[in-house]
């Protein structure tokens, strides 16, 4: 059987929508054989997810999806096969859990305002309650009918200059690197056609995740256009960066965007799994990770 990997997904544990046993149960339906979840700047999900996975003989991947501050922007990084006790990786995540609790109520009293009573009681309660971003707002503001979509949501309230905007204080791009690496893992750069950089921002921005030890780029995403897969591969062999691919799932109100109904990688990419000796076995759990010290979750 020819893998399916999807290695970008997330779950209620951040801002998707289905619990992490669900998401794993439609992404084994989807017939994806490697999945990552990759919640925002949590691993809350992995242990569930882990669960459905072994119950239903997946392999799934220890992952997060860590927001960085770079320049003025938010960039996001994957981080894949990670030891998710390691410390160094949990005191990060945890001051970013910090300011993520006080930038919610930060964004619900602008909003309030802004003349929008009670936005953060009722985006929390369309959160598990712990992680309450953007997204659980964008929904909170459908539901009342003030805007069409999130998207019309992000553009009219939650993005720089409006109203709800609060300006983000993420980790430094060396730090998150530096977590994922000490958790045994390997650091991805997210959907890099979303940044909106120049050609010579791009080569900024991957040759600085380099020097700390970065190790792939998200060639292939739901966000990605087939011209932006081409171009960032095309960045990837210049830099000597591994190729990943994940559709950025975040339930089924995106039917456009399925699990693992990923296109191929462009030509002359290496992906990220190359190496992943897992996969060359589903019988040995001693190859289940690539690394000794990483945590098998998987089947
Ligand atoms: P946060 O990390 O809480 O600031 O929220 C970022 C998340 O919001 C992203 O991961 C997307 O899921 C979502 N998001 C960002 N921009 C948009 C947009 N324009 N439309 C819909 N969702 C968006
Ligand atoms: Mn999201
Ligand atoms: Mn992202
Ligand atoms: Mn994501």
């Amino acid at each position: 059987m020819n893998p399916i990997y999807d290695l970008h997904t997330h779950s209620t544990a951040s801002d998707g929508t289905l619990t992490p046993g669900l998401l794993v149960r439609r992404a084994a339906a989807a017939g994806v054989t490697v999945l990552a979840l990759t919640d925002h700047d949590t691993t809350e999900g992995l242990a569930e997810a882990g669960a459905v996975a072994r119950e239903l003989g997946i392999a799934l991947v220890p992952g997060v999806e860590i927001s960085v501050t770079w320049g003025a922007r938010t960039v996001h990084i994957v981080g894949l096969n990670l030891d998710i006790g390691n410390p160094v990786l949990r005191t990060g995540l945890a001051g970013l859990m910090n300011f993520r609790a006080w930038r919610a109520e930060e964004i619900g009293r602008r909003l309030a305002k802004h003349g929008i009573a009670q936005a953060y009681e009722g985006a929390k309660a369309l959160s598990n309650g712990i992680l309450i971003g953007r997204t659980h707002f964008a929904r909170f503001l459908v539901h009342r009918r003030l805007a069409a979509d999130t998207g019309d949501v992000f553009k009219r309230f939650l993005t720089n200059g409006k109203p709800g905007y609060v300006a983000g204080q993420w980790a430094t791009l060396d730090a998150a690197v530096g977590w994922i690496r000490a958790a045994g893992g390997q650091a991805v750069v997210a959907h890099p056609a979303r940044y909106g950089l120049t050609r010579t921002r791009v080569q900024a921005l991957l040759g600085e995740f380099r020097e700390h030890g970065g190790v792939a780029l998200e060639v292939v995403t739901g966000s990605h256009s087939r011209d932006d897969a081409f171009t960032f591969a095309r960045h990837a062999r210049e830099q000597r960066l591994l190729a990943s691919a994940g559709s950025d799932f975040h339930g089924p109100e995106n039917p456009w965007l399925e699990l693992g109904r990923l296109p191929t990688l462009p030509e002359g990419c290496t992906p990220i799994w190359h190496d992943w000796r897992h996969l060359a076995s589903d019988s040995d759990p001693a190859l289940a990770n690539p690394g000794a010290s990483r945590t098998a979750l998987g089947g």
